[in-house]
């Protein structure tokens, strides 16, 4: 019986056979690599990754795509593992393990945020995303897709866009483009903030008020007259905006103010 698309868990498979094998390619892949892949789906590039690495653990929640993913890769490397990506714990896994997935759109931040969280498992991250949130993942000061996602992203990993893909590769077609990024994250932030918790909270509320000057946008979290203060010292126009500051200058703020 054909599978009955769930919208729900961002069902767009990927049928371009030129677009699965330049993703192959972008992965490096090498017979020592253990491959985390979320959303296996249909097993458009489970089945292309498997016989390339030592071990591939692919985590699926669409009960429907469990028994025929598994008819198709029965005998090979793939560990199938029927979860929600969100529950599942990834300290279970071994460490230096690399994760594809052409991501379910809807839940990608979530599951970008998780796997920062468990970073010290992970050497690459490479996905499938909207065009529109590849660029604000990837976005640089002064830009419109430049917001507190971008510095977040900025801080814990190293990640560029590597090719855009066109809606037509996928079935059923999405309405946007996407495109396919490697995320490298860093063991350590290339420049460290004292208090990473206050960093955060000061991109948050600067980016809040993003048409405001920063000394009203980050004034309803410290107190302006202290703010100034740092803000002189450090060398920082109090009337810049959020996208005009770097992450640099965020963390040099918290570093003044911690
Ligand atoms: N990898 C396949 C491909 O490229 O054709 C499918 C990609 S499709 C965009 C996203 C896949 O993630 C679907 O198979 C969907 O069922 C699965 N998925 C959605 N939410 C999930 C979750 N929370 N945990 C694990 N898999 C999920």
């Amino acid at each position: 019986m054909p599978h009955k698309i769930k919208k729900q868990f961002g069902q767009n498979f990927l049928t371009d056979k030129l677009i699965k094998d330049r993703i192959i390619r972008e992965c490096h892949l090498t017979e020592e690599d253990t491959i985390l892949e979320i959303g296996p789906g249909q097993g458009a590039i489970t089945e292309l990754i498997a016989p390339r690495v030592k071990k591939l653990i692919a985590v699926e929640t669409d009960k429907d795509l469990i028994a025929p993913l598994k008819e198709k890769l029965e005998g090979s490397n793939v560990e199938l593992i029927h979860q929600d990506i969100l529950t599942f714990d990834l300290n279970t896994l071994p460490d230096h393990v690399k994760i594809i997935s052409n991501l379910p759109y809807n839940i990608a931040t979530p599951i970008i945020e998780n796997v920062i969280l468990h970073k010290h498992k992970f050497t690459d991250f490479y996905m499938t995303v909207q065009l529109e949130y590849g660029k604000r993942l990837t976005a640089q000061p002064n830009s419109k897709s430049y917001g507190s996602l971008s510095c977040f992203i900025d801080y814990h990993t190293q990640t560029e866009i590597l090719f855009r893909i066109s809606n037509k590769a996928f079935t059923p077609q999405p309405k946007v483009q996407s495109c396919f990024c490697r995320m490298h994250l860093l063991p350590k932030p290339k420049t460290a903030a004292n208090d990473e918790k206050l960093l955060f909270q000061i991109i948050k509320s600067a980016f809040a008020g993003r048409r405001k000057t920063i000394i009203n946008s980050m004034g309803t979290l410290i107190d302006k007259d202290k703010l100034k203060d740092v803000l002189t010292n450090i060398g920082i126009d109090a009337k810049t905006r959020a996208e005009n500051l770097s992450l640099d200058d965020y963390i040099a703020i918290t570093n003044a103010l911690a």
